[in-house]
């Protein structure tokens, strides 16, 4: 795959990476995200299913390697409508 593609896909090693950021994020953990689908990797499968609106409280997707990779920006991928 290019490193220059946008599109981030759903690997299971990806899915490992976004782990480290998402899963440790204040806004992860304060809207409980990992008990809706999709549980990470929100830059490629979109925003949470969570039924209340996601309070944001921080993002650390600009520290992540695949945000850098795939060009992303601003974050909150989780939140975004
Ligand atoms: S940019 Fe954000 S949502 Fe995408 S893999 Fe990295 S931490 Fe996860
Ligand atoms: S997309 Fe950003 S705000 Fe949402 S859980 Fe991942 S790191 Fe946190």
């Amino acid at each position: 795959m290019s490193t220059t593609t946008l599109v981030v896909d759903g690997s299971e090693e990806n899915q490992r990476t976004c782990s480290k950021y998402c899963g440790a994020c204040p806004t992860y953990k304060r809207n409980i995200l990992g008990r809706y689908q999709p549980a990470a990797l929100f830059c490629s499968h979109g925003v949470s299913a969570a039924p209340s609106k996601i309070k944001t409280m921080g993002c650390f997707c600009p520290a992540c390697e695949l945000f850098t990779k795939h060009r992303l920006v601003i974050g909150y991928f989780c939140a975004k409508r």
